[in-house]
């Protein structure tokens, strides 16, 4: 494993509409398998392939100890808004409200290549849409309806 450096707001591959996978081999593993330890030592909640640099519709989410790799996912149903306060790890020094639905459902693939389906709600819904906006290229500075200065 290794750690990969993650592109910062600015930078235009964050601004790329990703490729699906179309291979379920070794070198997606190794992409799932670095990411993870990119985001574990940034300590966040989610992190899509852009972030690192790779053009590929991948993307993974921790959420209370549950960790989901996200491979060509896609928005099957959603319904209701909520608003919230959102972060990214490549964004620096602000964070923002963005209005997203309240309950969501998804499909994707896990790293074999077999077909999930999962139902979220609230934040934990909110995790995965903001990694598949990545996914086209949008980030929650793209949507936000109040920007929120980080005071340090
Ligand atoms: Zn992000």
């Amino acid at each position: 494993m290794a750690l990969r450096n993650i592109v910062k707001m600015g930078d235009p591959l964050l601004k790329k509409v990703c490729r699906p996978v179309e291979k379920f081999d070794e070198k997606l593993h190794q992409l799932l398998d670095d990411m993870w330890q990119t985001l574990h030592h940034a300590e966040g909640l989610g992190l899509a392939a852009p972030q690192v640099g790779i053009l590929k519709r991948v993307a993974i989410v921790e959420w209370e100890d549950q960790k989901f790799e996200l491979v060509n996912p896609k928005l099957v149903k959603s319904s209701g808004r909520c608003v919230d306060n959102e972060g990214c790890l490549s964004v620096e020094g602000f964070r923002g409200l963005v209005a997203r639905p309240e309950t969501i459902d998804i499909e994707y693939f896990d790293r074999h290549g077999n077909k999930q389906t999962l139902h979220a709600e609230g934040y934990f819904g909110r995790v995965f849409l903001h990694e598949m906006d990545h996914l086209d290229g949008i980030l929650f500075s793209d949507k936000m309806i109040k920007k929120i200065v980080d005071r340090g």
